[in-house]
């Protein structure tokens, strides 16, 4: 059996496609030590460059002497902490819906939500590019699922139309996690209230960056905001811009009610530690008040998009921190990036399964942490390496 696994790891190894971790001596950031060596990195999602903010730090010293480390047990056990309680309220207040629900993972929380409001008999749609927990979150609820091209709204609407389900439930990525790009929302709610379906966002790449003070991709559409909130699944991950851990579902206090009884990953799993509660705290008071990181990010982004005129790749349309840079081929996406890191740049190079065969790329991603003399090498060194 062990060696059928060799095997297996050989032909990935062959194909371009075994993945290998690299061990950090820093924490993950923009500027940091890999075995070693200094690196420019584009590869984390601490977007708005708040995950060693003393702040954050300083709440989450401060809770592990009054909370402890560990929550002891689950949220419905022994585990539901009062800063737990208290931050639940300040996201739902925050991204505008009446309430909400602290998961430990962006993971658990699309499991969690999903096979709690489906299941067999039940009908779920999915687009093709949606994040790999949204996938296997469908195929855990056993409702059906159809995969729909990406955005392709017209597809979506005759499988709606032609479903007979009991519960249907649409669900998205609000920006794509290898993309970059932001969902239709506004169209794609439009079909849930015509075909009478939920409609689930995961928002683990928009809460913090988009809208106004961050409040994420409810206030980038704000046509999306309260009237539909019965009909509206807003999930959002705290381990990417908010530079903690940990995700929330916001929406309907019913539905809230619901999870806290049906939703596995939230009642079968140990509560996260409370300091981590008081860390998202002490940082969505950042995220509200620094525009500054939000304006600074899309300078970045605007740099980077100019100053790749003229070299042999491009950039895919996106306006948000993920930039990826389209190679196709696997083994030249390895080769790029191994280029890169040669010239102390870290930019991970994304093949199949994640994207589609053909697709291979470097997602680039842009945090508030980068200094334009970061971006400006990572355009020298293209440049010598096109
Ligand atoms: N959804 C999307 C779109 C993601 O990109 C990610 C993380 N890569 C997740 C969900 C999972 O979040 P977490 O890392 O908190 O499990």
């Amino acid at each position: 059996m062990i060696d059928a696994l060799a095997q297996a790891l050989a032909e990935l190894d062959a194909q371009g496609l075994k993945r290998r971790r690299r061990t950090l001596e820093t924490p993950s950031r923009a500027h940091m030590l890999i075995e070693g060596r200094p690196v420019v990195a584009f590869c984390n999602n601490d977007y708005l460059g708040l995950a060693g903010h003393p702040e954050l730090v300083n709440a989450a010293r401060q809770a592990t002497v009054e909370a402890g480390v560990g929550a002891g047990s689950a949220h419905l056990v022994a585990g539901h902490h009062k800063l737990h309680e208290q931050l639940e309220r300040e996201l739902a207040d925050f991204v505008g819906m009446p309430d909400a629900l602290l998961f430990s993972t962006g993971y658990m929380a699309n499991i969690g939500a999903i096979t709690a409001l489906v299941g067999r008999g039940d009908a779920v749609f999915g687009d093709r590019l949606n994040h790999a927990s949204l996938v296997d979150a469908c195929l855990l609820s056993r409702a059906e699922l159809t995969r729909y091209p990406h955005g392709d709204l017209d597809f979506l609407e005759a499988k709606l139309k032609a479903s007979s389900a009991k519960t249907k439930l649409v669900v998205t990525d609000a920006v794509f996690s290898m993309d970059g790009d932001i969902a239709p929302l506004p169209e794609l709610l439009a079909l849930c209230e015509r075909h009478d379906a939920w409609l689930l966002i995961d928002d683990a790449h928009g809460f913090g960056v988009l809208g106004e003070q961050g409040r994420g991709v409810l206030w980038h559409f704000p046509s999306l905001l309260t009237p539909h909130a019965s009909r509206l699944i807003y999930m959002a991950t705290l381990g990417k811009a908010a530079g903690v851990f940990g995700a929330f579902v916001a929406g309907h206090a019913t539905l809230i009610e619901w999870l806290v009884n049906k939703a596995r990953t939230y009642v079968y799993t140990t509560a996260t530690p409370p300091l981590l509660a008081a860390a998202v705290s002490a940082s969505l008071r950042l995220i509200a008040a620094e525009d500054w990181r939000r304006e600074r990010l899309h300078a970045l982004i605007a740099q980077l998009k100019a100053g790749m005129a003229g070299l042999p790749w491009t950039l895919m349309p996106s306006d948000t921190p993920i930039q990826p840079l389209i190679v196709g081929d696997n083994a030249a996406a390895l080769r790029l990036a191994e280029g890169l890191r040669a010239r102390g740049l870290m930019t991970p190079a994304i093949r199949p399964p994640t994207v589609p065969a053909g697709t291979a790329r470097l997602r680039l991603s842009l945090s508030a942490s980068h200094e334009p003399a970061d971006i400006e090498r990572l355009l020298a060194a293209l440049q010598e390496l096109a």
